[in-house]
């Protein structure tokens, strides 16, 4: 009978040598990737997990919490945390719970036993001491049933381990936030591994701010979260954005349109695009549009009271 593991994927090197230390035990590699509304993980570039995952043959399944149900439970977790908050906005119990139940759910659909994350012990002093991993499992109702092969050693026996399914003795006991021993393992094996960037936007004091506000205003959709990324943001009767950039002007349209937001664009000269959700707010966007269109910064300092 093949062996199969689910790897909880995050694009990272360790959960990517995770899949590896699992791989050579025999095996078959299902990466499991859950797209998070804002962000996580070490790598939010779909292109790179899919290159890794065929370049190594192994499963991909993309979880997308973006969208529908998946959206509304997540948003819930983050306006409403059981388990408290990190340094900013970040839930990560909650967070870490939400996505042990994806991959449990994902198990039992894909009738795969073993469920293994690249977590290591310490090297987040918040969401990875020995405590608060052993406790994210059991609420997620997987006690025992996660497997971490980068600090196993230091953890209690698995299932998995105890009933011999995986070699405990061939698993690690890394800890800490040093990666030295992740990058020898990662130059063995010949992983390429991206330069961790992107990240959970819940844990940037900046962007809290404004996911903040955006909650104490509405119960938002996906798209008019895309908005707090990019553009200036002004809170008045609604919500207002205003592109910093041709880009950023292109981009906030784009989600404007799509989700039937008012869109005023300055047509004379290359000013920013502005974007506002309640029509009472187009007197004040079109004043936005003047000052942050010239470069006198006087002229935007009546503007700062509505600045998030
Ligand atoms: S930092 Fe915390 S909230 Fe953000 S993705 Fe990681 S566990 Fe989730």
């Amino acid at each position: 009978m093949i062996k199969k593991a689910i790897v909880l994927f995050s694009g990272g090197l360790d959960s990517r040598l995770t899949a590896k230390l699992l791989e050579k035990q025999g095996f078959e590699i299902h990466l499991v990737f859950v797209k998070l509304p804002f962000g996580g993980g070490c790598c939010n570039d779909i292109p790179c997990i899919i290159n890794f995952a065929q370049t190594q043959g192994y499963y991909l399944h993309i979880i997308d919490a973006t969208k529908g149900q998946k959206f509304k439970e997540y948003l819930e977790l983050t306006k409403n945390p059981k388990y408290g908050r990190g340094k900013a906005l970040n839930p990560c119990k909650d967070c870490k719970i939400f996505i042990f139940k994806q991959a449990k759910k994902e198990a039992k659909k894909l009738k795969i036993e073993v469920i293994a994350t690249g977590e290591v012990i310490g090297q987040r002093p918040m969401s990875q001491m020995k405590e608060i991993l052993l406790f994210d499992e059991k609420k997620a109702g997987l006690q025992n049933k996660i497997l971490r092969p980068l600090s196993a050693k230091l953890l209690p026996e698995t299932e998995y381990e105890k009933n011999g399914l995986v070699n405990r003795e061939k698993l690690l006991s890394l800890h800490g936030r040093q990666r030295i021993e992740q990058i020898e393992l990662a130059k063995k094996y010949k992983i390429k591994y991206p330069t961790p960037a992107g990240g959970c936007l819940l844990c940037e004091k900046d962007y809290a701010k404004k996911v903040k506000c955006l909650f104490d205003y509405k119960n938002p959709k996906y798209e008019e979260t895309l908005f707090l990324k990019r553009g200036r943001m002004f809170k008045n009767n609604g919500l207002i954005f205003v592109g910093r950039d041709h880009k950023e002007n292109i981009f906030i349209e784009e989600i404007a349109k799509k989700i039937k937001w008012n869109i005023l664009v300055d047509e004379e000269i290359s000013g920013p695009t502005v974007v506002y959700d309640q029509k009472q707010d187009k007197k004040l966007a079109k004043k936005l549009i003047i000052a942050y269109r010239d470069k006198d910064l006087e002229n935007r300092e009546e503007f700062e009271k509505f600045k998030v």
